[in-house]
């Protein structure tokens, strides 16, 4: 099957208030992004050249994927996304002719941002035992992005939790050459999702600031999983609950883990 037709090329729903927060990372990447596509010629004016790839990096559930595609629903640019691991194992053998593949879709689909989901997954270190086959699928990545010309407005943004395993070439100067860190949610950005949250839930008497306090260091997608539960917990309850009260998140919290651990962070 030709892996032309197997990828998907979107422009998806998610906008920058949607998500909760991280209003640094937001801004960075309008800068690099944003800022190029809509003033090219101020670019080329003050002589810099435009980022052909950036990478987002950090634990798990943060809003990495969030990011890239709020960057293309804003900047309304096409999407098309790849998870790294997949290149191996859906295309066997075709892995090579894939990762041209998707290049020409995002090229002839520009301005368009491409996006590699776990990237690690895909550029295992080549100093590493591995098979033959990942080293042909990193070159041709190679050789795939030495060919964008910035003016082709293709966009590749990378997403790993293993920055420290990506193959060094992948980020040379050219290439993916802009590294953004995106962290935990901070106690502005965890009250953000939540509000975010009770928007669409009818809710009576929560204490935002308390729910942000009792879930330092919860990523933004246990948060989104503490709000589901604490709607669950209204309705074990009573099934005909209206409201979702303090009392049900503070059970959800209690019953929630922390994915993110201190020794994770200390890595980053
Ligand atoms: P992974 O490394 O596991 O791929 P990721 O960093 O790409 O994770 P996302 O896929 O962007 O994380 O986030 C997962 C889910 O968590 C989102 O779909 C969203 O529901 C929720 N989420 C995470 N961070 C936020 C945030 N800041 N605001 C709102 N929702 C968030």
């Amino acid at each position: 099957p030709s892996s032309m037709r197997e990828v998907v090329v979107e422009i998806p729903k998610v906008h920058w208030n949607d998500i909760g927060g991280q209003d640094d990372i937001k801004q960075k990447l309008r800068e690099a992004i944003e800022w190029p596509l809509k003033y090219p010629q101020s670019f080329e004016r003050m002589g810099i050249k435009p980022p052909k790839g950036i990478l987002l990096y950090g634990p798990p559930g943060c809003s990495k994927t969030l990011m890239a595609k709020a960057l293309a629903t804003e900047s309304g640019l096409n999407f098309i996304a790849i998870k790294g691991p997949e290149l191996l194992s859906k295309w066997v053998g075709e892995s090579e002719r894939a990762v041209r593949d998707i290049f020409k879709k995002a090229r002839q689909n520009s301005p368009s941002i491409l996006f590699f989901d776990e990237i690690d997954g895909l550029a295992i270190s080549r100093s590493d035992e591995g098979s033959g086959a990942v080293e042909r699928v990193v070159s041709q990545l190679l050789t795939e992005m030495d060919g964008i010309n910035p003016l082709s407005n293709v966009t590749i943004v990378g997403a790993t939790n293993r920055p420290d395993i990506i193959d060094k070439a992948i980020l040379r100067p050219g290439r993916i050459d802009r590294i953004l860190y995106i962290s935990p949610p901070d106690f502005e950005s965890r009250k953000e999702i939540f509000n975010i949250h009770l928007k669409k839930v009818p809710h009576n008497d929560i204490d935002i600031n308390h729910l942000s306090n009792i879930t330092d260091g919860h990523s933004g997608a246990e948060i989104i999983s503490i709000c589901r539960e604490a709607s669950i917990c209204a309705m074990k309850e009573d099934v005909n609950a209206t409201m979702v009260k303090m009392s049900h998140f503070e059970e959800a919290i209690k019953n929630s883990k922390k994915g993110i651990t201190q020794e994770m962070l200390d890595f980053y």
